[in-house]
C-alpha cells in the first residue's frame, strides 16, 4: 500500500519524545518555548505560539485578530474546511472565492474589497502572491497549513511579510509533525500576547495580587500543545530542509515521469520561490474511475478537496466558482512524502498510466 501521505518518524525524534517523558514536564514546559524559539528562527517572524491543532491556531489567529459577527472572511473555495469554520468559530462570516486555475490559489486580483479579512490559503504548498493583493483588507491571516519550508522572493512563508498572522498545521501528512499540532506566528506584539492568552484560557497574572493570582477577562480555551509533542516537532524541524528538498525533488520527477500522460501537473513555483510540495495534485479525465482503479490497486490517492461551497455549512452554487469546479472535476492527488521511494513512486506512474489507457482512446 501506498499512502499519499506519510510522516518520516526516525530514531532521533523517538529519543527526543523519550527524554521529554523522563523529565520534569509533559506540558507547556521548555520543550514548547524551544520549538516555538525554533520557528521564529525558521520563518524569520518575531513571534511564534504553538497550539494543539492547526485548526485551533487558526481560531486564536481569527479571535486575536478581532473578527465577529458581522465580518466577512475571504476564504479560497479550494481548500480544507478549517479554513472556513475558523470565521464561524468567532461569529464572523465565510465568503468563499473562485480561485486562479493558474495557481490553483485564491486570485489576489479578485478579492473583493468590501472584506473585513482574508485567509490566503498556500494550496499543496505554493505561496499565494500576497504582494499583489488588489484590495487588503484589514486583516490577512495565511494559512500555511501547506507551506512550511516554502519561501517568495520576500523571504520564508511564516515571517508574515504581507499578512498579520500565519498558521501552520502539524498533522502527519504536514510537511513536519508533532502528532496533532499548530502554531500561529507575527511580528505583531499585541497579536502575540493575544494569542497566547487565548490558548491558555484567558489567563493573565496578577502577580500584583498575590504570586498565585490571576484574572480571565476574555474568551479561552484549553489549546496548548504538550511538551511531549513539541519535542517531536523540533527534532522534526531540525530536517525541515531536508524533507522539503526531497519533496521538490519526487516533483520534478514526477513533472519528468508523467510529460506524456493526459493529465494537467500543478502549478511550479515561478523563478525565485520555493514550493514546499505537501501535495502532487494533478488534473485527470474520467477521475472517479482513475481514483478507483488506483485504489484497487493499493496507491491511495485521494481528493484535496470537496470545495467548500460542496459542503452544505458554506454552501453555494458551483456555478458561482467555475474556476473552482473545473478544477476539482479532475483533482486527484498523487502520493508524495519525503519517504517515497523512485520504485514506489514509478509503480504510482505505471499504475496511474494503466488506468488511464481504460479511459482515455
Ligand atoms: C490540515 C489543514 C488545516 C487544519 O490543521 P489541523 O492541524 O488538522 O487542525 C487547516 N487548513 C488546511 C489548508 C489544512 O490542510
Amino acid at each position: 500500500m501506498i499512502p499519499y501521505g506519510r510522516q518520516s518518524v526516525d530514531d532521533d525524534d523517538i529519543a527526543a519524545v523519550t527524554a521529554v517523558l523522563k523529565g520534569d514536564w509533559l506540558t507547556q514546559g521548555p520543550a514548547v518555548d524551544e520549538f516555538e524559539a525554533r520557528l521564529c528562527e525558521i520563518t524569520g517572524a518575531r513571534h511564534a505560539v504553538a497550539f494543539s491543532s492547526g485548526t485551533a491556531a487558526l481560531h486564536a489567529a481569527c479571535f486575536a485578530a478581532g473578527l465577529g459577527a458581522g465580518d466577512r472572511v475571504g476564504v479560497p473555495a479550494l481548500t480544507f474546511a478549517a479554513s472556513a469554520a475558523c470565521a464561524t468559530y468567532v461569529g464572523a462570516t465565510p465568503v468563499v472565492l473562485d480561485i486562479d486555475p493558474a495557481t490553483l490559489n485564491l486570485d489576489p486580483d479578485a478579492v473583493p474589497a468590501d472584506l473585513e479579512a482574508l485567509v490566503a490559503v498556500h494550496y499543496a504548498g505554493l505561496p499565494v502572491d500576497l504582494g499583489r493583493l488588489a484590495a487588503r483588507p484589514r486583516v490577512v491571516i495565511e494559512d500555511a497549513a501547506h507551506a512550511l519550508g516554502a519561501r517568495t522572493p520576500d523571504g520564508p512563508v511564516g515571517n508574515c511579510a504581507h499578512s498579520d498572522l500565519c498558521c501552520f498545521s502539524f498533522h502527519p501528512v504536514k510537511v513536519v509533525t508533532t502528532g496533532e499540532g499548530g502554531a500561529v506566528t507575527t511580528n505583531d506584539d499585541d497579536l502575540a500576547a493575544a494569542l497566547r492568552r487565548f490558548g491558555r484560557h484567558g489567563v493573565v497574572p496578577r502577580p500584583d495580587l498575590g504570586g498565585w493570582a490571576y484574572e480571565i477577562a476574555e474568551e479561552g480555551h484549553n489549546f496548548r500543545l504538550s511538551d511531549i509533542a513539541a519535542a517531536l516537532g523540533t527534532s522534526q524541524l531540525a530536517k525541515l530542509e531536508r524533507f522539503v528538498t526531497r519533496r521538490n525533488h519526487l516533483a520534478d520527477r514526477y513533472r519528468d515521469l508523467l510529460t506524456d500522460l493526459p493529465v494537467v501537473l500543478p502549478p511550479a513555483a515561478p523563478v525565485g520561490w520555493r514550493h514546499a510540495y505537501h501535495l502532487f495534485p494533478v488534473q485527470v479525465p474520467a477521475r472517479t474511475h482513475v481514483y478507483d482503479a488506483l485504489r484497487a490497486d493499493e496507491v491511495m490517492v485521494q481528493v484535496h478537496y470537496v470545495p467548500l461551497y460542496g459542503h452544505p455549512r458554506f454552501g453555494g452554487d458551483p456555478a458561482a466558482f467555475p474556476a473552482t469546479e473545473a478544477v476539482y472535476r479532475g483533482l486527484l492527488s498523487l502520493p508524495l512524502f519525503p519517504d517515497l521511494t523512485e520504485d514506489e513512486q514509478d509503480t504510482v506512474v505505471v499504475k496511474l498510466e494503466a488506468a488511464l489507457s481504460e479511459v482515455v482512446a
